[in-house]
């Protein structure tokens, strides 16, 4: 398996931020999964999965003294089947979303349309719900296989090699994952690793209309996000109006919930005149105050201090508590996490 010495993590994720850090894993299947991480087990080394990056801020001390990344990207493989109704797509964790967004165009669905142009892997997706345009990942998988770190550390590398020893396989059904709003069973329990997805995609009764939207959305989005942009996208989750008290509902204007019930946060950010708004080498966008940049070598601290300072505001004035969607790694990893 390639592994790498002494990495530095902001060539690995989107806002470009993060320190070297010991090792980088590139695992290509499964048994070589399970190989990473029960060397990090054998070198005592706690660790962490990546795969895009695009939803990731590393600190940006150095950590290669005890640190270890497992990268999946290169665990990725795609097949998919047609059937009389629609295309069943079967894709390893680290296979890129837009691979999979334009494959089911190609084959006569526009069924994952609505995320064209979001980044990172169909892994990170599942994670995280993934979702834009009122399409979520969540609308489209069926099955999740996938494993759980603590079945593997029970054994050791050496047994492992030696006696091929099983790893327990799970699969899971759309329902066992428990998606919710940029929640999934898999943020939860941190246990879990996915490895493989099954999404079926039925066919479209407009093929041409959904080439449209395409081209549409990819038009919008390279607009608010030019290449090169140093962001991990939308920092915080929007909100969900039904999830807030009568007194909280009160201070929002009806104009402002979109989709029925959403809330974006920025909506609020900007109401709080935070478009623009910079702390140290980070800023919010002038277009949209949500979403986060690395305009000028920021650090992990310049990041973490905006969260507190957008947080606080809306808290201030609102009365609402609003939650990161982008993950912050902490200094130490944790113990075998
Ligand atoms: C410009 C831009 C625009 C964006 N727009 C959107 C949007 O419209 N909608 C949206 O929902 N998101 C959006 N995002 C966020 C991001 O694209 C998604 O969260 C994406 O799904 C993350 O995938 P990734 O592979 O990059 O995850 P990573 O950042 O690599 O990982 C995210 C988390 O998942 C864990 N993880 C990754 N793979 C696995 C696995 N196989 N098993 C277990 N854990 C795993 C990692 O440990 C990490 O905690 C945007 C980001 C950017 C930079």
């Amino acid at each position: 398996m390639f592994t790498q010495i002494n990495p530095e993590l902001k060539n690995y994720n989107t806002i470009k931020i993060g320190g070297h850090v010991q090792t980088m894993f590139w695992p290509t299947s499964k048994v070589e999964i399970i190989k990473a991480i029960l060397t990090c087990k054998k070198d005592n080394l706690p660790f962490v999965f990546l795969a895009g990056g695009s939803n990731t801020v590393f600190p940006d001390e150095d950590l290669d003294y005890n640190q270890a990344v497992i990268n999946l990207s290169k665990f990725d493989q795609v097949d998919f089947l047609l059937n009389d109704q629609g295309i069943l797509i079967t894709a390893k964790a680290g296979t890129e979303l837009q691979t999979l967004i334009d494959l089911s165009l190609e084959q006569g669905s526009g069924t994952m349309v609505g995320l064209n142009r979001v980044p990172g892997s169909i892994g990170g997706a599942i994670v995280g719900n993934a979702g834009a345009y009122g399409t979520e990942i969540k609308d489209i998988v069926t099955v999740v296989k996938a494993i759980r770190r603590s079945d593997i550390l029970k054994i050791d590398l050496e047994s492992f090699i030696l006696s091929n020893e099983q790893i327990p396989l799970y699969t899971l059904t759309n329902l066992d994952c428990h998606f919710t709003y940029r929640h999934s069973e898999f943020k939860n329990d941190l246990d879990w690793i996915v490895l493989e997805i099954e999404l079926f995609c039925p066919f479209s009764s407009d093929i041409v209309a959904d080439q449209k939207r395409y081209d549409e959305i990819a038009t919008k989005r390279d607009a608010v996000y030019p290449k090169g942009f140093a962001s991990p996208g939308s920092l915080f989750k929007n909100i969900l109006f039904s999830d807030l008290t009568a007194e909280q509902q009160a201070k929002i204007p009806q104009g402002w919930v979109v989709y029925g019930n959403k809330l974006p946060v920025g909506r609020l950010l900007e109401e709080l005149g935070l478009k623009g708004h910079s702390i140290g080498g980070i800023k919010m966008t002038d277009r949209h105050p949500n979403i986060m940049l690395n305009y000028n070598q920021a650090s992990f601290d310049d990041a973490q201090a905006m969260v507190k300072f957008l947080q606080q505001r809306v808290k201030e004035e609102f009365g609402i508590e609003i939650t990161p969607e982008v993950r912050f790694l902490p200094n130490n990893f944790g113990e075998f996490r």
